[in-house]
């Protein structure tokens, strides 16, 4: 494997990008050996500018749900790109696409539609501040809601003030969402949850009904919203809002990454309790009302009606975990794999109750050498395109290079 023409684009990147990338493409986030740049993709596929195949498991960090180039969807965007994309005012599109929601997602009355998830995040903040005028907002430690500076995960360009009303609260636990809720008084505007906890760096967690059906209480008892953020995990743990598995109905919720796989566009539903507050609030945006990422998504929502992609990707999420439990076992490593399986956060336990990301990069890395994209500290995604033989060479890599990386620790 070489990654000739990639170096050579880093270092072209390097003079005239800062940092030679930003964002969750940053160059020092990436692992040694790891490509930055990609040329083309196809299905569960993706392949670098030196041409290196890869079975894909970060799916553009989640906007790939049905495969990359899924041809129905692309056709649908082609056809209305030729038509009119961006225009002096929208499609016909954005009433089905808003029609096809309310019908979709039991909270939903209503739906808003915008570009990035943090445009859908800010709305929902703005929305339950409009909602009753109050201005405190609950968000649980560690939990990843976009980057604007109300939330972005780093300092740097952000003022106190900009973060004066926020209130941290643990996922999961009551006690401590009390607590901060008692902290916001008669101000609390709104609590932020993710559908189940999926920060980097640590175990997943799975949402406990206590707690997401103590959140709906607590917005109830103080008029306040209840803001679920869909936008990583939304249409990979149901077709419905994520919290309807548990019986739990949000005010609020953001989407965005895989609504039109792959294609921009993301979206804000709400309740109708929350129609007159989302209708106060100036948002806009140039690209928002934009036809063909609404086309692509009207197909996208008929396939995640129609097919059995859910069904698929949770059964090629089961494979991947069963073999590498069945590896770990065998070889007698501990392998921590959390979350759910269509969402795998995959790590190694030091033995002294963290993680050894030195085994963690190397594990990625030398998948990596064998045609398999992992990602050693982000929940990674299934998509529906993968087979049962793309797991069996994922779970194969992963054994020879546990081998490797064995043998090489016993000399
Ligand atoms: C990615 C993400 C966002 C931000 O979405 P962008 O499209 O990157 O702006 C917000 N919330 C969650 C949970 C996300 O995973």
């Amino acid at each position: 494997m070489t990654l000739e023409k990639d170096a050579e684009l880093k270092a072209r990147a390097e003079k005239v990008i800062p940092n030679g990338m930003y964002g969750h493409e940053w160059v020092g986030l990436l692992m040694p050996g790891t490509p930055q740049f990609f040329s083309r993709a196809k299905g569960a596929y993706l392949w670098d500018v030196d041409d290196n195949r890869y079975v894909d498991f970060m799916c553009a960090y989640g906007p790939q749900l049905l495969g990359y180039g899924h041809p129905e969807v692309d056709a649908a965007y082609i056809d209305q790109l030729q038509k009119m994309d961006v225009g002096t005012g929208p499609t016909a599109h954005i009433v089905e696409l808003a029609e096809k929601w309310v019908s979709m997602v039991d909270h939903a009355d209503w739906a808003m539609f915008c570009k990035n998830g943090t445009d859908a995040t800010t709305m929902a903040l703005m929305a339950a501040r409009a909602y009753r005028d109050k201005k405190k907002i609950l968000i649980a430690n560690g939990a990843y809601h976009g980057a604007s500076n109300w939330c972005t995960p780093f300092p740097h360009g952000v003022t106190d003030e900009d973060r004066a009303h926020f209130i941290s609260y643990t996922y999961n636990d009551v006690e401590s969402l009390e607590a901060a809720v008692a902290e916001a008084g008669d101000d609390l505007a709104g609590i932020f949850a993710s559908p189940f906890k999926h920060d980097v760096f640590t175990p997943q967690e799975l949402p406990d009904p206590a707690y997401a059906k103590r959140a709906r209480e607590l917005c109830d008892e103080k008029d306040a919203l209840l803001i679920v953020d869909e936008i990583r995990a939304g249409l990979r743990i149901a077709r419905d809002a994520s919290w309807s598995l548990i019986g739990v109905k949000p005010d609020l919720t953001s989407w965005g990454k895989s609504l039109a796989n792959g294609h921009p566009i993301s979206a804000l539903l709400g309740s109708e309790k929350a129609k007159e507050a989302a209708g106060k609030i100036y948002v806009t945006g140039s690209f928002w009302f934009a036809g063909a990422a609404m086309a692509a998504s009207l197909v996208t929502l008929k396939l995640v009606e129609e097919t059995d992609y859910l069904e698929r990707m949770i059964s090629m999420g089961d494979r991947l975990r069963d073999g590498l439990d069945e590896i770990a076992k065998r070889r007698s490593i501990e392998i921590s794999q959390s979350g759910p399986s269509q969402m795998p956060l995959i790590m190694f336990p030091d033995g002294k109750g963290g993680y050894d990301m030195d085994i963690g990069y190397k594990f990625c890395t030398g998948l990596l050498g064998r045609g398999v994209y992992f990602h050693p500290w982000h929940n990674m995604f299934i998509s529906a395109a993968m087979t049962d033989a793309d797991i069996d060479l994922t779970v194969q890599a992963a054994d020879d290079t546990l081998a490797e990386l064995l043998q090489v620790s016993a000399a």
